[in-house]
């Protein structure tokens, strides 16, 4: 592995854990943030993490000395990214930032680093040319809890080249994951797009009144073995994300199919963003 150096830009809930990640699978990381209370949270959710593994038995001391050792918090990007040779973005998802970050890491990293985006909906393409080096710019997508999740996308866009690709994947493994090469860009990847047609399915028989929240989630979780209902994860993944996703999506397509359904916006509305407000479609806070 050529490897070895790898700078994440972000310490916000995603940067945290892949920084993390990357460190305790045995590479030097330099995770750079703008915000010294992002960098701060970061450290400490470092700090508290690790002793609650080592009580579980899920990290070993191998692992703790390679965080301790490898894992850097900074709080000025040139300094991150001097040395590496790859670069995780999970910044905010928002254009206009992530092509003044590309911008900037083509100008302060060695020539062959890798640059990788974690974001959601952004297409690599989108970005790759706010650098000189198309060829390695490409996205990563992983997902939350990124420290557990398995699955990791790679995406290959029309101007990344294979051996871009095939490096990202080995990255991939060596952090214990299972990735999915997607040889072609396409909105959503590969489980954003089938966890939206089912989140919109399910939406779309509760507005017809065809079945309850609850019966939705219980025949979904007891015929497919998904541990989680499509509505009790979107409470999870955050009903104000999927509405501005939503609303985003069908303001490029203008198809109506796009829009997000009448029970997300009501709840949105309310101010019901899911767990992370106690309510969404489900209450939380009488359990
Ligand atoms: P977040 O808001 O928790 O963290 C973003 C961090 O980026 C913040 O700490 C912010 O201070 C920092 N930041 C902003 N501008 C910066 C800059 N110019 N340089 C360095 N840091 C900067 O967001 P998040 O949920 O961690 O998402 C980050 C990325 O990961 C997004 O692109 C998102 O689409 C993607 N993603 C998120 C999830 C999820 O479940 N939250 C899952 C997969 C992918």
């Amino acid at each position: 592995m050529d490897i070895k150096t790898i700078c994440v830009v972000g310490a916000g809930l995603m940067g945290q854990q892949l920084a993390l990640l990357a460190a305790k699978s045995g590479f030097e990381v330099y995770c750079a943030d703008t915000s010294a209370e992002a960098l701060k949270k970061a450290q400490d959710f470092v700090a508290t993490w690790i002793p609650k593994q080592q009580a579980k038995g899920k990290i070993t001391d191998e692992q703790i000395e390679l965080v301790n050792k490898g894992l850097h918090f900074v709080d000025n990007l040139e300094e991150a990214a001097k040395n590496a040779d790859m670069v995780i973005e999970a910044a905010v998802e928002n254009l206009a930032v992530k092509r003044a970050i590309f911008a900037e890491l083509d100008r302060i990293t060695p020539p062959h680093a890798i640059l990788a985006t974690n974001s959601s909906y952004l297409v690599s393409s989108k970005i790759a040319d706010a650098t000189s080096r198309p060829d390695k710019v490409l996205n990563m997508h992983f997902f939350n809890p990124a420290l557990i999740m398995k699955t990791v996308e790679v995406v290959q866009g029309p101007h990344v080249s294979d051996e871009t690709v095939d490096k990202v994947m080995e990255v991939a493994r060596a952090f214990g994951k299972n990735p999915a090469r997607v040889n072609k860009e396409i909105y959503g990847f590969l489980c954003n797009r089938i966890f939206s047609v089912m989140t919109k399915e399910a939406c779309y028989m509760l507005d017809q009144g065809i079945a309850s929240v609850e019966d939705i989630d219980n025949a979904v979780k007891g015929a497919f073995g998904h541990p989680m209902g499509p509505l009790e994860l979107l409470d999870m993944t955050g009903i104000d994300l999927e509405y501005h996703l939503g609303m985003e999506r069908f303001r490029e397509t203008g198809n109506l199919t796009d829009k997000p359904s009448p029970s997300l916006v009501e709840r949105y509305g309310r101010g019901d963003y899911g767990r992370k407000t106690g309510k969404g479609y489900y209450d939380y806070t009488k359990k």
